[in-house]
């Protein structure tokens, strides 16, 4: 992996961020070559600066500017939380105003469920109460069924 003396001569520290001034891939990431790898300008600088990206996470800049290698700019993120800052379809879909009936995502409609690690999951309450009504009639329908089974599931043991 390139050095910090290798990489600190490539920045400019602006107030916020810290620039590449180096080699910039097409995609917009700085980037530094060290025979015979190449790596990720701001991947190496997060490693210098921070230690071990715990896990390989991709890392996110939380500036949205690419040639940015300031550590404090950058968060290690997983690839589900990636996507959803970005524009990709899951984030889109986390960002919807309407469910996929067309109710919409507003007031009392939206249920906003906490899940682990600070997450929330997005819910349309008319939908949801009609999938726990269909979920009670599918169990009462199964709990009429199985009467008999369960006794024979019994007896088999
Ligand atoms: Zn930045
Ligand atoms: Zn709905």
């Amino acid at each position: 992996m390139p050095s910090l003396a290798d990489v600190e001569k490539r920045i400019e520290k602006t107030t916020s961020c810290w620039l590449w001034k180096g080699n910039i891939a097409n995609n917009g990431y700085g980037i530094i070559k060290k025979r015979p790898k190449l790596f990720l300008a701001h991947r190496v600088v997060y490693q210098l600066y921070r230690g071990e990206i715990p896990k390989g996470l991709p890392l996110d800049h939380l500036c949205r500017v690419r040639r940015c290698v300031n550590p404090s700019h950058l968060e290690p993120v997983t690839q589900r939380e990636n996507v959803l800052r970005g524009n990709g379809l899951a984030a889109i879909n986390a960002r919807r105003t309407h469910c996929k009936n067309g109710h919409p995502l507003t007031g009392a409609n939206l249920y906003i469920a906490q899940r682990a690690k600070g997450r929330t999951e997005r819910h349309c309450v008319p939908c949801q109460r009609s999938a726990t009504r269909q979920w009670r009639l599918r169990t009462k329908v199964q709990l009429s069924t199985d009467t008999t089974g369960g006794t024979r599931a019994q007896a088999m043991q």
